[in-house]
């Protein structure tokens, strides 16, 4: 018989996504089945979520305290034989906007009980109250959405095993008591070693306190979040949890990325073909306005335009690295008081810094395919994505020291060189002067060395971030799981 998982995410792709949780639950549920798990996804059934998903119908209504009638539909994820639930509550999830915010990018008022409903339903589908056809044996609940599922199940003697996974600690889920009383959780639940946060509680408390086991996206990060200054108040917690917490490289989609395949380039290439890349380059250029010097050091960023990510570093950096002769891309979208910057850059220098502020995948792809060095001076990461595209694409990561981050990019120096082991340029303080010294490195290292440069870059587009690795460590963690469950007292440990 086959490992049954249920994973509890908030988002997927290619349903829904705002960022790297999607890939993740839309990925390793397929790589965990190549291995021979029969993996299912539990996903809300937003706005446009249900037209896409083949082969729907219908498992049944099901009744959630707190929430309006449900109902639960069956289907597969595109393109994939893997199977997908819909929890289907319109007057919850049928509404424009984003996942977790309106249309105006604030937090829906109702997100407590959006997400309560998420893990009540993932807790009935794991007692086998939802689909009597199936009953898995691990349940993998991620990020604060899904934190209420491993907390209910705590409270079962008769429950598959859990694992709860932090894809970015500073989002938290915290709702005030009334909310907690109104949603009528069991009364259980409401206390230090459970939910209860400072006279308020968390919906991450239910996986990272209540999980029989914790996972993180990089070993560094895992290692970090134990730390006051990445703790963001609960590396107590994760301290107390240290033997239960593992971190695990999230991996990329081979499917979608891949220089050699990839359907939104300008030209695919490869290791073999790196000559090529050029006219990525060009085509970048060309869709930024800016001139087409082909020997000019592109430098692109692409993220969300939040303080986590720094591009308020870059902003601080951009004299010095226009003054190096650079020319800068950035595609994001987010604080719009980082839109407004991003875009009075682009203003402040025509020809010299092009700006996209918006979502778009596409624009992503060959961004990665044809910028010189990616700029990823994250104040915290988790594991981060783009950095590991980029080294897959031959765009050179200059990237801060930290998280996923520092677990993927080895630095240029001097003994990385010698041994062909460096991928990139890494710097440590979260300030534009160490930013703009990295990106000065590499500068001189692309226009007085090349064949050092392309050392780099065939060494970054030679490792493998596949998700097989990573599946098969989850695989082996979900086995320790399980084998420890006699032994587990309910509740965690
Ligand atoms: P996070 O999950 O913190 O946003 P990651 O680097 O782990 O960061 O993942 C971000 C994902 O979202 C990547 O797939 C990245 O390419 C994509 N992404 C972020 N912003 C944009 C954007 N504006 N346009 C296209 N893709 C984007």
């Amino acid at each position: 018989m086959s490992l049954k998982v249920l994973f509890v995410a908030s988002e997927a792709h290619p349903l829904v996504k705002t960022g790297g949780l999607a890939d993740v639950a839309g990925a390793l549920p397929r790589a965990l089945a190549r291995l021979g798990a029969d993996v299912r996804l539990l996903l809300p059934a937003y706005r446009g979520v249900t037209a896409r998903v083949p082969d729907l119908r219908e498992v049944g209504p099901l009744e959630l305290a707190a929430a309006p009638p449900a109902r639960l539909l069956r289907g597969r994820m595109p393109r994939s034989r893997a199977r997908v639930y819909l929890l289907d509550i319109p007057e919850l999830y049928d509404r424009p906007g984003g996942p977790y915010t309106g249309p105006d990018g604030g937090d829906w008022p109702d997100n407590a009980w959006r997400f309560a409903a998420l893990g009540r339903a993932a807790a009935a589908l794991a007692l086998g109250k939802a689909d009597p056809r199936w009953r898995p044996d691990l349940v993998h609940a991620h990020d604060w959405q899904a934190g209420l599922a491993p907390a209910l199940l705590s409270l079962e003697r008769e429950r598959p095993a859990t694992v709860f996974t932090v894809h970015n600690l500073a989002y938290q889920g915290v709702f005030p008591w009334e909310t907690f009383r109104d949603l009528a959780l069991p009364w259980e639940l409401w206390s230090m070693e459970r939910l209860e946060y400072y006279g308020q509680f968390a919906f991450i408390k239910g996986g990272l306190a209540c999980a029989d086991w914790l996972t993180t996206v990089s070993p560094t990060y895992a290692r970090e979040i134990q730390t006051p200054e990445h703790g963001f108040g609960l590396d107590g917690l994760l301290r107390h949890r240290a033997e239960r917490l593992v971190g695990i490289l999230n991996g990329i989609d081979h499917e979608e990325w891949s220089p050699g395949r990839d359907p939104h380039l300008a030209a695919r290439f490869t290791r073999r073909t790196l000559g090529r890349r050029a006219r990525n380059k060009a085509a970048v250029q060309a869709r930024f306005g800016l001139p087409a010097h082909a020997g000019a050091p592109l430098l692109g960023h692409i993220g969300r335009l939040v303080e986590q990510k720094g591009a308020d570093l870059i902003l601080g950096a951009l004299d010095g690295l226009l003054a190096h002769g650079a020319q800068l891309v950035v595609l994001g979208s987010g604080a719009p008081h980082l839109e407004q910057a991003v875009r009075e850059a682009a203003a402040r220098y025509p020809g010299r810094v092009g700006v996209h502020v918006g979502y778009d995948e596409p624009l992503a792809h060959l961004i990665e395919g044809g910028v010189d060095m990616f700029l990823m001076p994250s104040r915290f990461e988790p594991c981060g994505l783009n950095q590991m595209y980029s080294l897959r694409y031959g765009a050179v990561p200059v990237v801060r020291r930290t998280g996923g981050l520092a677990d993927t990019v080895v630095d240029a120096d001097e003994a990385a060189l010698a041994t062909g082991r460096a991928t990139g340029f890494v710097f440590e303080a979260p300030e534009p002067a160490a930013l703009l010294e990295a990106c000065r490195r590499a500068i001189a290292c692309y226009r007085d060395r090349p064949a050092d440069w392309r050392r780099i870059v065939l060494a970054g587009m030679a490792q493998d971030f596949s998700w097989r690795a990573s599946a098969r460590r989850y695989l082996e963690l979900y086995r320790r799981a399980l084998d420890g469950r006699s032994r587990a007292a309910p509740g965690g440990v």
